[in-house]
């Protein structure tokens, strides 16, 4: 006699934006697509998300009360995912590129090394010296470099979708106006609105911060 089949975990991602298709991917890694359901539910899918316009660098700023245990945990992860990544055959294809960023400051600036300088590839002070040998303003008088990943999500939100398709996850375009509305068809409902979250848990304290992107020839 057969034994019955153990139930899969139902679970309800809510969101599309790179924070929800990422949750998604690391349950399909974790657990693996015999032993979970995943269903993705969003209102808006790629290409509009405001992930999908964003400029994709790993850098943490304006983290305002965040510790540096949690920023770095998650952050550490964050560019392990990314390292991986770029280091799969297909990785600049899909839009993970490695980036030398120089940060630049002023003598009246702090030039304490961030936190998560021991995540990043070859963190580097640089002096004044450093800096006039590559020609910038004299103003700027200090600063570091490092090497970081930064993902196009033109590339890179099809790439992670068209892996969780094939992982067998489900796609549903739905807009929710409470989280209750699935509560009793998942067994777990995991907030990934972005934004959204104003109106959707409703959480009041929710606010845009800034982002800007230019795109140079
Ligand atoms: C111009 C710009 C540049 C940026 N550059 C960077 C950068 O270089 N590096 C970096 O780390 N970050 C950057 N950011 C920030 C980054 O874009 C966001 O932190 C990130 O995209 C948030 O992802 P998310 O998945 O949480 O949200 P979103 O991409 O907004 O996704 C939210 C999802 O939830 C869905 N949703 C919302 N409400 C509901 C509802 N009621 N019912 C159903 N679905 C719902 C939406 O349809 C969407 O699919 C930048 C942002 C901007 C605007």
């Amino acid at each position: 006699m057969n034994s019955p089949q153990p139930e899969k975990l139902n679970v309800c991602i809510v969101g599309a934006g790179i924070i929800g298709l990422c949750a998604a991917w690391k349950l399909v890694e974790d657990y693996g697509s015999n032993d979970i359901q995943i269903t993705v539910l969003s209102e808006h899918f790629h290409p509009q998300t405001i992930s999908f316009c964003c400029g994709g660098l790993w850098e943490p700023y304006a983290i305002e009360g965040t510790s540096d245990k949690d920023l770095n945990r998650w952050g550490q992860a964050t560019f392990d995912h990314f390292k991986e990544e770029y280091l799969s055959p297909n990785g600049v294809k899909n839009g993970v590129q490695l980036m030398t960023v120089y940060t630049l400051l002023e003598e009246h600036q702090d030039a304490t090394p961030p936190s998560w300088a021991s995540i990043v590839h070859s963190f580097t002070l640089l002096n004044s010296e450093d800096l006039q040998k590559m020609g910038v303003p004299r103003k700027y008088t200090r600063g570091y470099s490092f090497g970081t990943y930064v993902v196009d999500q033109k590339y890179y939100e099809p790439h992670i979708t068209q892996k969780l398709q094939k992982a067998g996850v489900r796609f549903v375009q739905r807009k929710l106006d409470s989280l209750n509305e699935v509560v009793n068809e998942f067994d777990c409902v995991i907030n990934c609105s972005g934004l959204g979250a104003y109106h959707l848990v409703p959480d009041k304290t929710m606010y845009p911060v800034r982002g800007q992107v230019l795109r140079v020839k």
